[in-house]
């Protein structure tokens, strides 16, 4: 009801979105600074779709409950 609009990122890693490798915590959610670069680039051509209608994130296992 009231979720607070700020998404902490867990310290557990998670698996690089452009190679797949472990992030780490400093270029997460990538493994590298490489693999931002490379995201940004994505951002720029316009891959990626910033949509504020709908929560994009709604993959999220039922960890918690
Ligand atoms: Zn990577």
């Amino acid at each position: 009801m009231s979720d607070n609009p700020v998404i902490r990122l867990p310290a557990m890693p998670r698996p690089c979105p452009i190679c797949g490798k472990p992030a780490t915590a400093r270029h997460q959610p990538f493994c590298s600074a490489r693999c931002t670069q490379i995201d940004l680039g994505r951002w720029l051509k316009g891959n990626y779709r910033v949509e504020t209608d709908e929560p994009a994130e709604d993959s999220e296992e039922p960890a918690e409950r």
